[in-house]
């Protein structure tokens, strides 16, 4: 040993006879223990937001002090009545047991009459039912016929269908055809499956993505970072997956902040997301951007279509100026688009759509199966499933089937045609009413308006009481239509009620009760959003 060794370790040992031999031991373990325990500390402020965590300890410990509880659930629900009493049907008449002597046709008769208690729909809705004018009866009439011939069969059995496992073929490669997977970008290799709807179609790109990630780049604790306007479908991934989300601020112009989201991104990362357009706003994210950042960072990209996919392909050809949006895009690595939205086939039918079939499915057979559920060991045999569903209905395969096929590429672009002008025209309308104003550029066909010097909520409220049905937005709040084919011969009218409305709301405010705009006047101000979420799951759990 040299002398320098040497004068350390005298040294050392000088250092260490002032302490106890316990402490020497006790001294690292305590200080893990304070590094534990802070780690958690943030990790909890950092999971649930600090000011949310804040609010929600200080709710907690209220909650503590006798009674308050019961005052808070008593006033909880009160709201919850408020918003029962606003669903017309009563539970008092339902039928609770089989009828001892079945009825027959008479059925029919009892759906007619149950018909009559539903909003008619006609003309006054924000998206709910997209076809509308002349043509609808025709086209339901089509696509309940065909409906109808296969409402039967089930997709589970290809050997006994083998029908409608080309139906789905067709509808998957011709929704595909319109999202570029005819283009050289694409790799043409593009593969899909159809859902039962929007949400399906995303729960299930966000699983095959977590479990092609896991593979791919060994990611067991996954995140996705999505933006604030990207719809709900994202949370309930996120919660029935097991994947931590981050909801990331939206830019001024309420598109997709691709710096915040690019400082969210860490090894754990399994995704972002871009809508095309978003549900809020109808604005289209920065698709482009936001693909070059997935493949700078190696990670997934989905595209949101659901509401887009049937109009922006169509848009484009007419030669409205739009930005980039589907798989021409490189990064993109997977696309959600409704058929039951635009593309105006039968409720309950979707498409998920992949790049290449190495997303959907692993090569190896001990990996995971990412999308696809393979089991070989039960006795009821082999069996093997694409979607979340076992057996479906092939009748809405060929509903949508038939909805593309009697349309046709004129039929989708005149229609859009139609649908963009309309939206113009609302647009232009709304901009003259000077009390409101209208959130970011709208893309397409879904306007959403605010209002500075007038409560919003209370505007909705009277459009309701003339008929109208427009979604409520919050942060900021707001309202919006998404414009349907229904609202053509309307728009007048619209535009004549939306200016009277906001009359009243601005002479006699007063004078407005029920309605939403309490509610989510109250849940605008409440800081304990852990009580806003607890409210609906109480009126949830009330309806059913
Ligand atoms: C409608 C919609 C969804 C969800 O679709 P559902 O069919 O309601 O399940 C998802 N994303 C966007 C942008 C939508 O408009």
């Amino acid at each position: 040993m040299d002398e320098t060794a040497l004068g350390l370790r005298a040294s050392a040992n000088a250092f260490l006879s002032q302490y106890e031999p316990l402490t020497l031991v006790l001294t690292p373990v305590v200080g893990l223990l304070v590094a534990i325990l802070l780690h958690f500390i943030i990790h909890f402020l950092l999971e649930n937001g600090i000011k949310r965590s804040f609010v929600g300890l200080i709710m907690g410990a209220v909650k503590l002090v006798p009674g308050v509880n019961k005052y808070i659930e008593g006033e909880k629900q009160k709201v919850v009545d408020k918003l029962q009493s606003g669903i017309k049907c009563k539970r008092e008449s339902w039928q609770t047991e089989l009828p001892h002597i079945g009825l027959g046709r008479e059925v029919i008769g009892r759906l007619t009459s149950q018909k009559e208690k539903d909003v008619n729909w006609q003309g006054r809705c924000s998206g709910t039912v997209y076809i509308g004018g002349h043509e609808s009866e025709g086209h339901f009439l089509l696509t309940n016929e065909a409906y109808s011939m296969f409402s039967h069969t089930n997709p589970l059995h290809l050997d006994v269908f083998p029908s409608i496992a080309q139906f789905e073929g067709e509808v998957v490669a011709m929704t595909a055809s319109l999202l570029g997977s005819k283009e050289e970008a694409s790799g043409g290799q593009v593969c899909g499956n159809m859902t039962s709807g929007g949400t399906e179609s995303i729960l299930l790109a966000v699983k095959t993505t977590r479990d092609y990630m896991k593979i791919k780049k060994g990611i067991k604790k996954p995140e996705m970072v999505i933006p604030e306007s990207a719809h709900s479908a994202y949370d309930k991934a996120a919660q029935y997956f097991n994947i931590k989300l981050w909801r990331v601020p939206v830019n001024e112009e309420f598109q997709a902040d691709v710096k915040k989201i690019r400082r969210s991104i860490n090894k754990n990362t399994i995704m972002i997301v871009g809508s095309a357009p978003g549900f809020p706003h109808g604005i289209i994210d920065p698709i482009e951007e936001l693909g070059e950042l997935a493949l700078n960072f190696g990670i997934c990209f989905h595209v949101d279509l659901c509401l887009g996919g049937f109009v922006l392909p169509f848009a484009r050809k007419l030669g409205y100026p739009l930005p980039c949006f589907d798989f021409a895009v490189q990064g993109v690595t997977s696309i959600s688009v409704d058929v039951h939205k635009y593309g105006l086939g039968p409720k309950g039918t979707s498409v998920v759509l992949y790049r290449n079939r190495e997303i959907r499915k692993a090569n190896c057979c001990l990996d995971p199966q990412h999308q696809f559920v393979a089991v070989t060991e039960w006795s009821g045999g082999l069996y093997v499933s694409p979607t979340v569903a076992g057996s479906r209905s092939g009748g809405l395969i060929a509903g949508a089937w038939a909805a593309m096929m009697s349309l046709g590429l004129e039929g989708y672009m005149e229609h859009t045609r139609v649908l963009m002008e309309t939206s113009k025209r609302i647009q232009n309308g709304i901009k003259e009413i000077s009390e409101l104003f209208i959130i970011g550029k709208p893309h397409m066909t879904v306007i959403a308006f605010g209002s500075k010097v007038i409560d919003i909520f209370k505007v909705n409220d009277v459009m309701s009481s003339k008929g109208w049905h427009l979604n409520a937005l919050q942060k900021p709040s707001s309202v919006h239509i998404c414009v349907t084919l229904q609202h053509t011969p309307v728009v007048e009218d619209f535009l004549i009620d939306l200016k009277e409305s906001v009359k009243i709301v601005k002479e006699e405010p007063g004078t407005i009760e029920g309605g939403l705009a309490p509610i989510y006047g109250a849940a605008e101000k409440m800081p304990d959003r852990g009580m806003v979420q607890d409210l609906i799951v109480a009126f949830m759990d009330s309806t059913c």
